[in-house]
């Protein structure tokens, strides 16, 4: 074992608002932001084990994220301040006995891989090792509401994590610091009471630390704004469809079998929702029709479920790095009556694209007894799908 991460998450997160999820259960993105955190570190290379220091009481918030990788341990419990929480998971390393150890603010969970690598790149020639950025502020010492003076930033920087350590050196430090009963806010401080050279390499200004409500609230926005910028380019396709009426007791639409006087006729199961919306969907990414990439004249299809034409219509958005927005669809037959189904059917089309169902949307009309509709001669579908792809290319290494 060469290098194991900490992972402090203790704190109940006061300070972030009354709210009963502490603020690194909070979800920044969908995600909570403690996920974040740790899937980073789980993913950095160099990082060889990660150990999460959670809150007493707590313990039920962790299981609920669900995190599984092979670097990660299960969690310890922390203290009652940042240091004690530290110390424990320090100790929690023990038997694996790093060489050197990272330690972590969970409140900074957009640490990158960058950032993470400069600091184990560091520890190479330091024991410890802090990231800082410039100080950019005019800094005052105040007191009682008055300023007393001015401090001047040429030579101050402030601390970021992760902060490393060879981590034989920073668990004595963290117990001579327990002895002394000498509180600290970060690590650096506790090697530089116990003498350690601490160096320093260029912090991230993207690494930020989520602490008030506010914070919370504004990085939320930020990552729903990346995420609709990222998926921006919005394309809209349509889908038409006809099969006629045959013998039967029954027609499949929307991947549901419905009763009815008649049976639908087609070289696959005659869904005319699921064909329309396929090449709906297709039409969207420009790639070709239902026809094209499921021949009639190919044998595998003869009655096959459409199911697995929608599907492979859903897996081509998805393999493009997009998503569905929605679908919708028109049915347009003098039976059988869709109304009771509309649910079903749209629930069954959500499945099958891998959407929720209020983004699925189905209507029947009849043909008021005009033209081969209204004979009842054949029915058919008209469908439209909108869906949102990467604005732009995956960036390439
Ligand atoms: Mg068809």
């Amino acid at each position: 074992m060469r290098t194991a991460a900490v992972i402090v998450a203790a704190g109940s997160g006061i300070r972030a608002g009354s709210g009963a999820v502490p603020k690194q259960y909070q979800a920044l993105g969908g995600v909570p932001m403690l996920a974040r955190t740790v899937g980073r570190f789980c993913a950095a290379d160099g990082v060889d084990a990660v150990q999460v220091v959670i809150g007493e009481g707590q313990e039920r918030l962790w299981d609920g994220l669900g995190m599984v990788h092979s670097k990660l341990r299960g969690p310890c419990l922390g203290g009652t301040t940042r240091q004690i929480s530290v110390e424990r998971g320090l100790a929690a390393l023990a038997a694996d006995a790093p060489t050197h150890v990272l330690i972590h603010d969970a409140a900074r969970p957009f640490v990158s891989a960058g950032l993470i690598a400069r600091v184990i790149d560091a520890l190479a020639k330091a024991d410890a090792v802090v990231p800082t950025l410039p100080v950019a502020s005019t800094l005052k010492r105040v007191r009682g509401g008055t300023v007393v003076e001015t401090v001047p930033r040429d030579s101050l920087e402030a601390a970021e994590t992760p902060q490393g350590f060879a981590y034989a050196a920073i668990v004595a430090a963290h117990a001579a610091a327990a002895r002394a009963s000498a509180a600290f806010t970060d690590d650096a401080a506790v090697a530089e009471h116990a003498g350690l050279m601490v160096q320093t390499v260029a912090g991230d200004p993207g690494n930020i630390k989520l602490t008030t409500a506010a914070e919370i609230a504004a990085a939320d926005g930020r990552l729903a704004a990346d995420e609709a910028l990222r998926l921006g380019d919005v394309r809209t396709g349509f889908g038409y469809d006809v099969h006629p009426f045959g013998p039967g007791t029954a027609v499949m639409l929307g991947g549901i079998a419905i009763a009815h006087t008649q049976g639908l006729v087609g070289h696959s199961d005659a869904d005319v929702i699921l064909h329309a919306l396929t090449d709906a969907l297709l039409g969207a990414l420009g790639d070709g029709d239902i026809g094209q990439h499921f021949p009639p004249s190919d044998a595998r299809w003869r009655g096959a479920a459409s199911r697995v034409f929608l599907a492979d219509a859903a897996a081509r958005v998805k393999a493009r790095g997009g998503v569905i927005a929605n679908l919708d669809v028109s049915y347009i037959g003098e039976g059988p009556r869709l109304s009771p189904h509309r649910d079903a059917m749209r629930a069954s089309i959500a499945a099958i694209a891998g959407i929720a169902i209020d983004r699925v949307g189905v209507k029947a009309t009849t043909n008021e007894r005009l033209g081969f509709i209204g004979r009842g001669e054949g029915a058919a579908a008209h469908a439209v799908a909108t869906i949102r792809l990467p604005l732009l290319p995956p960036a390439t290494p």
